[in-house]
């Protein structure tokens, strides 16, 4: 009867939607676009993105989540409806689909409150809305051994946060998230263009060097690029060439940042089951997890063995995909907020 539920991860970048019995049907930055004047929203998802950094004055193109969690309520419940449409359109659901939606690693009640009310009033017209812990998917969705007696690490790389958690016995024992992420990365990236070579550069064109460059902190690395942006002194447009190996250092602080949570969750981590993650190794998911060279970076660090899992960006919401799956069974691991009322 319930073959349409919905498997949803709200991410900070990018919103994926898995339905029960088909797989993933839509994967799509979490971004609307909102015309300032009219307060009219022009366009959501894949569109909007298009219109970042280029649209005039009275357009912008925002993120709904920041750092995790909603920052902007009713553009969050714009961009659900819009997505849940979306996919009920495409698979062709008619009935009100149960949906199973992500909240990050230990946010508030408030927070996780704020991501059901919005996923239940969006208007895109859903049944039950259950809520699963991001960690907790990522690990089912990364083939972890959750629901055993043995400890199994998770660092999931998002755009806006990055979280390290000890998972066993289908729950979470130790856990760390940090505003610490992809975004971050393009941040630095663009701090370090603008400060060593007098040019701005866009969000895109950084997150495109980040994804190039990878954190090989190796001055060797000699291979250069050309890149066009603004120079802060003409304001006129410039081609300028950056060495790689120079610019992976511009990332250096905050990738050690998140490898410094990964060793300070270690430490938390009782020794039975530190004594399984150096058997099983940690794991890898999210975006982030595709930056060059981290996985080394992290066994140099950690001396622990790491594995990238497969497709990093779906393991959230395959993870809910498999919940969704075994419902019944695997009812243990949805997490709930006391206050609220379904
Ligand atoms: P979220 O869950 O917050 O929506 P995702 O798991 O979808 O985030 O990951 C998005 C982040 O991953 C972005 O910051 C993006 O730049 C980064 N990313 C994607 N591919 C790569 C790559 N090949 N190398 C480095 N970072 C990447
Ligand atoms: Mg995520």
């Amino acid at each position: 009867m319930f073959s349409n539920d919905l498997g949803i991860d709200l991410g900070t970048a990018n919103t994926v939607i898995y339905v029960k019995g088909k797989g993933i049907v839509l994967d799509e930055p979490s971004v609307v676009a909102i015309d300032m004047n009219s307060n009219e929203v022009l366009a959501v998802g894949e569109d909007a993105q298009g219109m970042i950094g280029r649209t005039p004055g009275h357009i912008i193109a925002m993120r709904p989540l920041k750092d995790g969690v909603i920052a902007d309520y009713e553009a969050t419940r714009i961009m659900l409806k819009y997505f849940i449409n979306k996919v009920k359109s495409k698979a062709r659901i008619v009935t009100r689909p149960r949906v199973l939606i992500c909240v990050p690693t230990g946010v508030t009640d408030v927070e996780k409150r704020a991501v059901l009310e919005a996923t239940q009033t969006s208007g895109a017209g859903v049944g039950y809305v259950y809520l699963i812990e991001e960690s907790m998917a990522a690990a089912i969705g990364a083939g972890l051994p959750i629901e055993r007696a043995t400890g199994s690490m998770v660092v999931d790389i998002g755009g806006g946060t990055s979280e390290v958690a000890v998972l066993s016995l289908a729950g979470i024992v130790t856990s760390r998230s940090l505003d610490m992420a992809g975004e971050e990365l393009d941040e630095a990236v663009i701090t370090y263009v603008k400060r060593e070579h007098g040019v701005a550069i866009g969000e895109r064109t950084a997150e495109e060097l980040k994804k190039s460059i990878g954190c090989i902190c190796n001055t060797d690395f000699k291979e250069e690029r050309e890149i066009r942006g603004r120079d802060v002194i003409t304001g006129l447009p410039r081609n300028f060439t950056i060495n790689m190996g120079e610019a992976a250092q511009a990332i250096a602080e905050p990738v050690s940042a998140i490898v410094d949570a990964v060793k300070f969750t270690l430490e938390k981590t009782p020794p039975e089951l530190s004594a399984d993650i150096i058997e099983y190794g940690i794991v890898l998911t999210g975006g982030g997890a595709l930056l060059k060279g981290l996985d080394e970076l992290v066994v140099k660090e950690t001396g622990i063995s790491v594995k990238i899992a497969d497709n990093p960006l779906y393991c959230v919401v395959n993870g809910t995909g498999m919940v969704l799956q075994h419902l019944k069974h695997l009812k243990n691991v949805l997490t709930t907020s006391k206050t609220l009322k379904v």
